[in-house]
Order: structure tokens, then C-alpha cells, then sequence
């Protein structure tokens, strides 16, 4: 496509102001913005235009009934966009914000209905990261962003993989290096009696239970027969072009398992990825110089850290033109839960049982 992307690279402690200010500009004409978050890069525009906001699902491919995330610089911001913030909403605004984690609230009728997909509610948080603080404050608007990815494929946690994606489709990037968290925001419903998980992400579970005492887990995303509560959750997500395989059992047997299946694909003149932990990798160890791409996510008991590579991981299993990667489960505690649900979403729901 034909407009020109420029590309900064920014200091993410201190982003430089002058270039905040180019790229708000962009923002404030209706322009396309892409931007460092703590969980992964987003693709803003101003959540206020919506011609603007079309640019996005244009740009990414994404199916128009997918509503997107506004983001705020300031926690106060969420009074002119939601109708009713309760008291649970303020309670984790207080303990969360800034930080990975999305509220679901009934939304004003300023917001554009391009913003919510027609919804009724709005999904609104403050990102952990200065440079997407410094770029909403300096719009001086909340930005609607989404993943800078095209659609469907790994959310990008570097700059170098929005480029990728999206070069020729959006006015900038800004680049400050690779993102924290690697996954998206846990999607928390507020507008029922009782908060609901839409989209496991960076706050788990266990810590929202501990402040909210009730939480319940959205059903659709565990059962690939029901339709989620939010709307993005049912589309295929998150997978490269390779084929996404997860063993599942002891990390003995998945090695044993695994040993199995590479050389059964090889036998097959296949191109393999391999993504293990270090726990499995110690019973395979003559294997990594056997396939087309293999990487140590380090130990299970670190699942923060396997979180962190899991995106990355799955491009370069692309760029190593792997048409199969065999990958793991994990526990389905703290950040496992958003972990096994992007593997799960990546993999097609294909598990093997070592
Ligand atoms: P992404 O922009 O790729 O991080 O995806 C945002 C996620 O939040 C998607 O799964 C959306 O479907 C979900 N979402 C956004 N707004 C709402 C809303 N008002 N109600 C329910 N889910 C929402
Ligand atoms: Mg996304």
C-alpha cells in the first residue's frame, strides 16, 4: 500500500519530546500511530474520530465487529467515556492502573460506535509504559488501539515486527525496543453483577480475586463449541503461518514424545520449530542441531519469562520457514492461564498427549 511509514526509535524511559509531539500530530489528524505498551506494541488512533478509527480495522485486516481498547493517560479520563464507574471499578483503577489490565464498563454516548463494534459497553485502560502515556496525553485524546499486528497473526512485542506487519499501511512507528509483559491485557468485564474474565492477560486471576473475592472465568474461552463473551475471542488468533502443535504431560515424556514426532516430520522432508522449555530440552539435546529452528523458553517454574518469548518465538519459527512447531502446555495459574490461551488459540486447540 502507498503511504509512507516513518519509523523512531524512542527511549522508553524518557521518550524525546519533540518526537511525541510529531507523532501526536499524526494522531490528532486522523492519522495511523503505532506505539510501545507494556504488553505488547498497539495501533492508535485518535478513539474520538471515527474515520480514524476505521483506518485501524482497514489497516489490520480485522473484522469490524472486533471492538477495540481506548486508552487514557490519566485514571480520570475513564468519567467522561463510561456512565457508571462502581466502586469495584475504582478499587482495581486504584491497585492496577497504570497497568495490564482492560475495564469493560457501560460507555457514553460520546463514544464513537466504531470504538465498540456497536456495543453498548467500552473497553477502556491506562497502559504501564512511557512512551504510550506520553504519546495519549500529548493527543491530548484517548487512542483506540488494538494490537499492531495484521490480523490473526502474533502480536508484535518489538518495532521491528509492527514494520513487518504493517509498513505501508500506517503513518509511524515508534520503536523502544521490546515490550514487558508479551501478552496481552486481561479483558475484565464490569458491566454485570459479577466481573467477568473475557481475556485472560497480564493481571491474573488470583489477583483479581484476592481485591474482588467473586470472579468468573467467560466460558467461551476454555470451550472451543461456545461463542465468547468478547467478540475478538472467537476469531483464529495469535498463530503464525507454521502449523502449532502442543504436547502436553511430564516434561519427560514430552521429550520422549517430541523425539517421536521430529523425526516422523523429518522423515516427511517437513521444516521443524521447536519452542521447549530447558527442563524437556535436557533430554533432547542432540535434537537442536537437527531442525530448522529451536529455541530454549527457559524453566517452567519461570512461566513470566515464557510469556514474555512466546510471541517473538513463534515469528522466527515463520522466519526460519518452519512448517511445524512443536511447543508445550503449562500449568493454568498466574499468567499460565493467558499463556495456555494464546498457545491453545496459536495451535488450533491441537493438544498431544505424551
Ligand atoms: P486487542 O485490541 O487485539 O487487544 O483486542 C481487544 C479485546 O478486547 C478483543 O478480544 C475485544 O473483543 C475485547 N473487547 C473490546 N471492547 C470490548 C467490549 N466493549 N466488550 C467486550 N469485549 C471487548
Ligand atoms: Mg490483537
Amino acid at each position: 500500500m502507498g503511504i509512507k511509514t516513518t519509523y523512531w526509535t524512542v527511549s522508553a524511559d524518557q521518550p524525546e519530546p519533540e518526537i511525541i509531539q510529531r507523532a501526536a500530530e499524526i494522531i490528532i489528524n486522523g492519522g495511523l500511530v503505532a506505539f510501545p505498551t507494556e504488553t505488547v506494541y498497539g495501533l492508535g488512533a485518535d478513539g474520538t474520530n471515527p474515520q480514524a478509527v476505521r483506518r485501524i480495522f482497514a489497516a489490520k485486516g480485522r473484522p469490524s465487529d472486533n471492538p477495540l481498547i481506548l486508552h487514557v493517560a490519566c485514571k480520570d479520563e475513564v468519567l467522561g467515556l463510561a456512565t457508571e464507574v462502581n466502586a469495584q471499578a475504582r478499587q482495581l483503577m486504584q491497585l492496577f492502573w497504570p497497568g495490564p489490565l482492560t475495564l469493560v464498563l457501560p460507555k457514553k454516548p460520546c463514544v464513537p460506535e466504531e470504538v465498540t463494534a456497536g456495543l453498548d459497553t467500552v473497553a477502556i485502560r491506562m497502559p504501564r509504559h512511557p512512551v504510550a502515556l506520553a504519546l495519549i496525553a500529548a493527543s491530548g485524546v484517548p487512542i483506540a488501539a488494538p494490537s499492531a499486528n495484521l490480523s490473526g497473526y502474533p502480536s508484535p512485542t518489538t518495532g521491528r515486527h509492527v514494520y513487518e506487519d504493517l509498513a505501508g499501511r500506517i503513518e509511524a512507528v515508534l520503536d523502544s525496543g521490546e515490550t514487558g509483559v508479551g501478552l496481552e491485557s486481561t479483558v475484565l468485564d464490569l458491566s454485570g453483577p459479577i466481573p467477568v474474565i473475557l481475556r485472560p492477560g497480564g493481571v491474573t486471576r488470583e489477583e483479581l480475586t484476592a481485591v474482588l473475592g467473586t470472579v468468573i472465568v467467560d466460558q467461551g474461552l476454555s470451550d472451543p463449541r461456545q461463542k465468547p463473551k468478547a467478540p475478538g475471542m472467537k476469531y483464529v488468533h495469535y498463530s503464525p503461518r507454521a502449523e502449532v502443535v502442543l504436547i502436553h504431560g511430564p516434561r519427560e515424556q514430552n521429550a520422549l514424545k517430541i523425539r517421536e514426532l521430529v523425526t516422523a516430520y523429518a522423515d516427511k522432508g517437513k521444516k521443524i520449530g521447536l519452542l521447549l522449555t530447558r527442563e524437556t530440552w535436557r533430554h533432547l539435546p542432540d535434537l537442536k542441531g537437527q531442525v530448522a529452528y529451536a529455541q530454549d523458553l527457559g524453566s517452567c517454574a519461570r512461566l513470566e519469562e515464557i510469556a514474555h518469548l512466546l510471541y517473538r518465538e513463534l515469528r522466527n519459527c515463520d522466519e526460519a520457514r518452519a512448517d511445524v512447531v512443536f511447543t508445550e502446555t503449562y500449568p493454568e495459574e498466574g499468567i499460565g492461564a493467558a499463556l495456555m490461551n494464546r498457545l491453545l488459540k496459536a495451535a488450533g486447540y491441537k493438544v498431544i498427549d505424551s
